[in-house]
């Protein structure tokens, strides 16, 4: 297992919109990106690429096409 995200602490999905979905729902989501594999989230992938403070406010971590579109349009132009 990997160890916490080193951006939970700055990630404002996880703030935001965790708190606000069905308890279980969040936990699975959380152990699985946050505890687990952040390098398949679209949320680490944005952060660890770009910066943290480039994080869109609804990327959810599942959203891979998101993100690599914001990547395309911020690696490319
Ligand atoms: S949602 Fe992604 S970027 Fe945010 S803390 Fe969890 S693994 Fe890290």
């Amino acid at each position: 297992m990997m160890d916490k995200c080193p951006y939970k602490e700055y990630c404002d999905y996880y703030r935001a919109n965790f708190s606000n979905m069905p308890e279980k729902y969040a936990q699975i989501l959380e152990i699985y990106y946050c505890y687990g594999n952040q390098c398949e989230c679209a949320r680490y992938l944005i952060a660890h690429a770009l910066g943290v403070e480039e994080l869109p406010a609804d990327l959810a971590p599942y959203c891979m096409d998101s993100a690599k579109k914001i990547l395309d349009k911020k690696v490319f132009i």
